[in-house]
């Protein structure tokens, strides 16, 4: 069996990778396990060496990763560029607090001493997804290594160049290849993973139907399990916000990697009383936009795949049938590639997909709501609970909206939700459960275990 790389732009197939067999999978688990014996001996000191090399061998083939990255699903070059950044600042971010994270915790009880030590897990098995092929990969990566862990990754079949390239390069890094493999498969394998004793948790960085089935294999072989889905996220525009500034952070959310982000802002939903103008600056920011191959000077390539794409249009169609307004786009593109158009949708109606799914591309949808508090129920009613944000120029009542009300892993108010490799991110309801980075992500793969001496 083989798998294809299939650049989104033309359509033309890159490369063709051969698929792994059970037992190619066996033998890499049981050198996983081996490494793991060896990696949870090293001092912090190492890893955290080890990690400063990994930002540096980053760094010096940016150019080529990100090209890399636009070939396989069409990120524009210098948003690759900037994804390769994020990945040495991961590095350098653990490498640097890594070791006070995972320090011994003294407790005082009616022992001699008693105390909580942390233990990695072993051997950790990442599924993820191809639309920010290094960076979801590196956010998971490098606290599970700081930790005394070793990974699998499984990645999304259209980006197998970049699997690989992540495998090449930590093994440059760590100059040990087993620390972190790389496993060319099909998704129905990753049972016979999750199901061998050696491995001894699991993350998926995907969507909803990928994620239930992942957490339904978890729970029936018993394994940790982190997931982090799908979002809708609500934007709510109020009658006192900076406007423009609005606009602007609500188109650059809902665009950033031609708009296929899970973080993206999804829903827009203003008060009445700015809608109309806050739609024309929308539909004014969206329109300046250059659309083109990721490879040239272009703010906007093609979506990752044509199926995608085709997927994303019957939603805007059924959007538009139940009521919904088209300011702008709203049709394929006749010729070649995966490219959608940026479109704006207005006047979305309860029920309907710009209402409750998740729209994984350039368009922006307008949710009218009468006042503030009728706001915050639709940005509630949802199934997705991963990221919001709220704009009005009085921060402390933006910061109550945020604090208290939205259901949400990540609230922001008046800037758009981004990640941080400082601040835990993950979501709640149908968004998965766990987090990754900060404090918080290093504590997901490990044995947080009591010690008691009398
Ligand atoms: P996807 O189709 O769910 O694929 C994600 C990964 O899961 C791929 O490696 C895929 O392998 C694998 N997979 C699919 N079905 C599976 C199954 N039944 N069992 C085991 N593995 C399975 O998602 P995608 O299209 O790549 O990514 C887009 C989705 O990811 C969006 O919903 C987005 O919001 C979400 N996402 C969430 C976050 C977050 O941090 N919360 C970040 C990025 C993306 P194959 O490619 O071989 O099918």
């Amino acid at each position: 069996m083989t798998v294809k790389s299939i650049n989104p732009v033309n359509g033309d197939v890159i490369k063709t990778y051969d698929q792994m067999t059970t037992n190619d999978v066996k033998k890499i688990i049981s050198g996983s396990q081996k490494a793991f014996l060896e990696w949870k001996k090293t001092s912090l000191h190492h890893r955290s060496e080890v990690l400063y090399k990994l930002a540096d061998e980053l760094r010096s083939r940016k150019d080529e990763l990100a090209e890399l990255m636009a070939l396989e699903m069409g990120k524009v070059l210098k948003e690759g560029k900037s994804e390769i950044e994020k990945c040495t600042w991961v590095c350098e971010y653990y490498a640097e607090n890594g070791k006070e994270f995972l320090e011994d915790e003294l407790i005082h009880t009616d022992a001699h001493k008693s105390y909580v030590t942390i233990n990695p897990l072993g051997v950790v098995l990442a599924v993820m997804p191809w639309n920010f092929p290094f960076w979801q990969v590196f956010r998971f990566a490098v606290p599970a290594l700081m930790a005394g862990n070793v990974a699998l990754l499984k990645h999304a079949s259209n980006v197998s160049g970049c699997a690989l390239k992540i495998e090449e390069i930590i093994a440059k890094a760590i100059g040990m290849s087993e620390i972190f493999r790389t496993l060319i498969i099909p998704s129905d394998m990753v049972e016979l993973i999750i199901e061998n004793d050696l491995v001894k948790a699991v993350t998926l960085t995907g969507s909803t139907p990928a994620g239930r089935s992942v957490a339904s294999l978890a729970g029936k072989h018993l394994k940790k399990s982190v997931l982090e889905l799908g979002g809708s996220d609500p934007y709510i525009v109020l009658e006192d916000a900076d406007l423009k500034k609005a606009a602007k952070s609500c188109v650059s959310s809902r665009l950033i990697n031609n708009g296929q982000s899970c973080i993206a802002a999804k829903r827009f939903i203003v008060v009445d009383k700015v809608k109309q103008s806050f739609e024309k600056l929308v539909v004014q920011e969206m329109s300046k936009l250059k659309v083109g191959d990721p490879m040239t000077e272009v703010d906007l390539g093609p979506m990752a795949r044509v199926d995608l794409r085709d997927e994303l249009h019957a939603q805007v169609e059924k959007s538009l049938e139940m009521g919904a307004t088209c300011l702008l786009g709203g049709e394929i593109n006749s010729g070649k590639g995966a490219f959608y158009a940026p479109t704006v949708l207005s006047d979305i109606k309860w029920g309907s997909p710009a209402y409750h799914e998740e729209l994984f591309g350039p368009v922006a949808s307008i949710i009218v709501a009468t006042n503030e508090n009728e706001a915050i129920s639709i940005a509630n009613d949802s199934f997705f609970g991963l990221g919001a944000a709220v704009f009005t120029s009085d921060n402390e009542r933006g910061e109550r909206i945020a604090r208290e009300e939205l259901e949400a892993g990540s609230c922001f108010v008046n800037e758009f939700v981004r990640s941080d490799p400082r601040l835990p991110f993950g979501g709640i309801k149908g968004s998965g459960f766990g987090r990754e980075l900060g404090s918080y992500g290093i504590k997901e793969f490990v044995n947080i275990k009591t010690v008691y001496v009398k």
